[in-house]
């Protein structure tokens, strides 16, 4: 090897050692008399010295030549420091250097490469490679290897088995639209590349493998929102003979080991929530519970008082705010325009302040009484100092909307730490939901989820109303995890296909190999598919999943550092059968 140590390695102990280390500089520091380099590799940052009178004077004066980022080997004598840097581990020690070889030169970077940079985000996109230099976004692409290498250890420890499935495949429906990639031998052909590997999951249950897992990644062509990757990582499992009770356990077992052996957190046992329950009590199948602040409905002590809003609402809910009675009208005001911004589109809010010397006030005192509002008050076990802030109109529109609500004022009150975690299982998700775009139902989950037995009677007369054997791991307000008991035999999946509007022959032409697989003795079988990027985010206390890629898309999908995607020559195009007009 090059060198004898890392830049991370040297302590106090080693002092006297004569070493040899390599890495990139990061910065020069020229007194004069005394030239500091700060030299750096994955490991850490040790810090040269370079001293008139002590160091030999050629030495000296060719590495005050040295730029940033130059790529140096550096021979010398580990010494103690003088003045102690006690931010990083190396800290105590420097190396009085001796010898300096230049491995490679290196044009001035874009940006600066420190846990600080002047570089803006669409720069260091551009140059991903020297901003993977930095630790702070090393140290991101260290913890998802953690968390690779832990999933595969209790997977494997389940007797799990990870087996790799095809990307050129053809659509798997998890609600997106499929990339595609034209066929050149079969020209006019196409293969679409998987959204999740789920069909072939379930034929390896028909296989006979019993527990499978996968890290995998997945691509999903969908409208680009903040924070979304078109190609995305997936911890993907299914098993055999299991009922929906042994899936939670297993799962809840992963994200346990998880926290233990890479945070060192002991996570509490998953409690769990009907969907309808976290639906009326936090207006979203992804509560954050890191905090209470649950909705209280007080639709009936409303009514008759003649404050049209409230007459005319299907629902009058709210929230109470703890401590918050003396927020000023400005504060209040702010509130009112975040629920009416278009994107949550709330009409207006209501307050009721609890003050502090007992008395109520509202902004709708016109209409009801001190007595109606204390009845109020007590619904929500408010207390002198509570603020309550209540939402009306029709119900499903309006839980969304003190959703949001909740969420605002849980951050102002800063209850949403990110160093805290609380994850919660979501289970019995309705099987269908209405899309009012094309007018019929589709499957919430995917068309291969089972209908929990005892709701199959009212597909026919009231499909909203079907619950489905399918769970969601919520951790912090964000989905991680979804997954379902499967549909196993081929009758019920033909009826669930003729339920989503897919004629026989559609569904016999895209399905009809698993279909087939189902006569040849498939056992029971579900499973489970992690976000992986956004778990790792989430442990990583990040808001975003994109720094725990190694190569990220932009929010507009773009790789800008390799220019993708990008037009392909007629050449290619004529290859492939394809002709495009520009
Ligand atoms: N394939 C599903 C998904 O990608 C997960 C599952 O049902 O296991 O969401």
């Amino acid at each position: 090897m090059l060198r004898t140590h890392t830049c991370g390695e040297l302590r106090i102990t080693d002092v006297n050692k004569q070493v040899t280390l390599a890495g990139w500089v990061q910065r020069l520091r020229d007194k004069g008399s005394v030239l500091w380099i700060d030299l750096r590799d994955r490991y850490g940052i040790t810090q040269l010295i370079f001293e008139e009178g002590k160091t030999d004077p050629a030495l000296l004066e060719s590495s005050r030549n040295l730029g940033r980022e130059y790529v140096i080997l550096v021979e010398g004598t580990v010494v103690e420091r003088p003045a102690k840097n006690d931010k990083i581990p190396t800290g105590d020690i420097e190396i009085k250097a001796t010898r300096i070889t230049v491995l490679n030169a290196a044009k001035l970077p874009p940006f600066t490469i420190e846990d600080e940079t002047d570089g803006g985000d669409e720069l260091r996109m551009k140059y991903r490679y020297l901003d993977l230099r930095r630790n702070i976004v090393r140290e991101k692409l260290q913890l998802r290897h953690k968390m690779a290498q832990q999933t595969r250890t209790y997977l494997d420890a389940q007797n799990f088995i990870e087996v790799e499935t095809p990307v050129l495949i053809k659509s798997t429906p998890e609600g997106a639209r499929d990339f595609v990639v034209p066929s050149r031998v079969h020209g006019g052909e196409f293969y679409a590349l998987p959204q999740s590997p789920q069909t072939f999951k379930q034929l390896l249950m028909v296989s006979g493998f019993d527990r499978y897992y996968q890290i995998v990644k997945c691509f999903r062509d969908e409208d680009l929102r903040a924070d979304r990757q078109p190609e995305f990582t997936q911890i993907d499992c299914e098993m055999s003979f299991i009922t929906q009770e042994d899936i939670l356990n297993t799962f809840e077992g992963l994200v346990r080991h998880l926290f233990k052996n890479v945070k060192g957190i002991d996570l509490p046992s998953v409690p769990r929530m009907f969907y309808d329950d976290a639906m009326k009590l936090y207006g979203s199948d992804k509560p954050d519970t890191r905090f209470d602040m649950k909705f209280v409905e007080i639709t009936a002590l409303t009514k008759g008082k003649s404050f049209p809003v409230f007459e005319s609402a299907d629902l009058v809910v709210g929230i109470c705010a703890k401590g918050c009675a003396e927020y000023t009208r400005k504060q209040i005001d702010e509130l009112t325009e975040y629920v009416k911004r278009p994107q949550i589109g709330a009409k207006g809010l209501v307050y009721l302040q609890y003050k502090s010397d007992g008395s109520l006030k509202s902004s709708v005192d016109k209409f009801y009484s001190a007595d109606d509002l204390k009845a109020w008050a007590d619904m929500f076990g408010a207390q002198p100092g509570d603020l309550i802030l209540l939402m009306a109109g029709e119900t499903d529109t309006t839980r969304k909307q003190l959703n949001e609500l909740r969420l605002l004022v849980g951050e102002r009150l800063g209850l949403r730490d990110k160093n805290k975690f609380s994850a919660l299982w979501v289970i019995d998700f309705p099987l269908l939901e209405w899309n009012e775009e094309t007018k019929r139902y589709h499957a919430m989950h995917h068309p291969f989820t089972s209908p929990k037995p005892e709701d199959i009677g009212l597909l026919d007369t009231n499909p909203g109303k079907v619950r489905a054997n399918a769970y969601d791991m919520v951790i912090n307000g964000t989905e991680v995890g979804g997954g379902s008991i499967r549909i196993h035999d081929a009758a019920t999946q033909q009826l669930m296909f003729s339920h989503l509007g897919f004629s026989e022959e559609e569904a016999r032409k895209q399905f009809g190999f698993l279909m087939e697989a189902f006569e040849y003795g498939a056992p029971p079988h579900g499973g489970i598919a992690f976000g992986f990027d956004r778990l790792c985010s989430i442990f990583g206390g990040a808001d975003s999943i994109r720094d725990f890629i190694a190569f990220p898309k932009n929010n507009a999908g773009k790789d800008v550092m390799i220019d993708s995607p990008s037009t392909i020559s007629q050449e290619q195009l004529n290859e492939l059968s394809l002709s495009i007009k520009l």
